[in-house]
């Protein structure tokens, strides 16, 4: 399957779609030269709608600690509508929503005739998920083993696969619980190399609470610990600065008000359409006070980004990328070969490490030194063998 083109039809609504977007590969070296470990390792993080600048509002002295050792993405430029479902499968397959079909948290699928809807939590329905094909599927044909802690769609049946190892979703396990299960998986005598952790908070509070309500500090506090929480059971476990760990999110938040309200019905007669997502775009009346699923180019529905790991820099900023690019550098650091997407991956845009740049120019440079010697004294050889005969 090729992605479509932006600003296609869904391809829920219509599948006759045509697609044409090839992915922009630009690798640095051959992996072969590759100096990072033998086995890549990577932990995808995912606190759902922690917004990119809530690490400003309140200490956060972990997610700076990460952001010391490693990259931060100072603007994500997420897919629209920016909500739950659609951005943290465009995360893992590379494909704006219209792409990869699962383009609301609450959709109609008017060929299948069927409905998905996260309310009933009635998401285990392959066919609004097999559109696309998520990394761990290639993962998995690749030979890896996977290991998923409640991630949206990884207690799905995809195309006939589940993750190697998964948790079937149940928001009452704790992050403990969750952290604990992906450090087994990735110390386990057979190892995953691709695990993926997701966490309900900030968003949950964000919507009772607006973004902008100085409550949330002590909620934006407590993610934080969960952070320092995973970056301490990482250490104790030697896997903290061996393996690749990507902190981000889905979306960011937005503070909504009753008086900013547009109430569809003085338009537009009800029974002419059905309401089937209670977007922010569909107008009823809010009790809660925070609200994504707005315009993806604005800042508030941006989401946090931060990379550790010996694949990235340290203490390095970037000024922007899309949600779309992370799963392009998802399969770089895995080294598993990407399905066509929409990210783009630009090799001098991603955070390598520094030194292990300067070590594969020190090794290349051996290299030619010595087969310029080699050729050297071969030369030199026959020269003087020819003149003392
Ligand atoms: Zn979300």
């Amino acid at each position: 399957m090729l992605p479509q083109k932006r600003g296609q039809i869904p391809s829920r609504i219509a599948m006759n779609c045509y697609w044409k977007v090839l992915p922009i590969f630009l690798l640095f070296l051959p992996s072969s030269l590759s100096l990072q470990p033998a086995r890549p390792r990577v932990l995808l993080v995912s606190f759902d709608g922690f917004r990119w600048d809530y690490i400003y509002k309140v200490s956060t002295p972990n997610f700076h600690y990460a952001m010391e050792n490693g990259v931060r993405v100072k603007q994500v430029t997420n897919v629209f509508i920016t909500k739950t479902y659609p951005n943290h499968y465009t995360m893992v397959t590379g494909l704006y929503a219209e792409s990869h079909g699962m383009v609301a948290n609450e959709m109609y699928d008017p060929i299948l005739n069927e409905t998905f809807s996260l309310n009933k939590m009635d998401v285990h329905n392959s066919k609004f998920w097999e559109e696309a094909s998520p990394i761990w599927v290639t993962n998995q044909k690749e030979g890896h083993k996977t290991g998923a802690a409640m991630w949206p769609g990884t207690d799905v049946k995809i195309h006939g696969v589940f993750p190697t190892y998964y948790m079937p979703y149940n928001e009452s396990v704790s992050f403990e619980d969750r952290v604990a299960r992906l450090i087994d998986w990735f110390t386990s005598e057979e190892p995953i190399n691709f695990g993926l952790l997701y966490w309900e908070q900030p968003d949950d509070m964000g919507h009772v609470l607006g973004p902008e309500n100085p409550l949330m500090g002590p909620v934006i506090s407590d993610i934080d610990k969960k952070l320092g929480y995973l970056i301490s059971e990482l250490k104790k476990a030697k896997l903290w600065g061996a393996i690749n760990v990507i902190i981000t999110s889905d979306h960011g938040m937005s503070q909504s008000s009753s008086e900013r309200l547009i109430e569809l019905d003085q338009y537009v007669n009800r029974g002419l359409y059905t309401v089937i997502d209670h977007s922010p775009a569909v107008a009823i009346l809010p009790k809660e006070v925070g609200n994504h699923g707005y315009d993806n180019i604005l800042p508030e529905m941006h989401p946090i980004f931060v990379a550790v790991g010996p694949a990235f820099r340290k203490n390095a900023t970037r000024e922007g990328m899309n949600a779309t690019d992370l799963y392009p550098l998802l399969c770089h650091l895995l080294g598993i070969n990407p399905l066509p997407n929409n990210g783009e991956y630009h090799a001098n845009a991603t955070p390598r490490s520094c030194t292990a740049t300067v070590a594969r120019l020190i090794m290349l440079g051996t290299i030619f030194y010595l087969m310029l010697k080699i050729s050297l004294s071969k030369k030199n050889n026959r020269g003087g063998s020819a003149y003392g005969e």
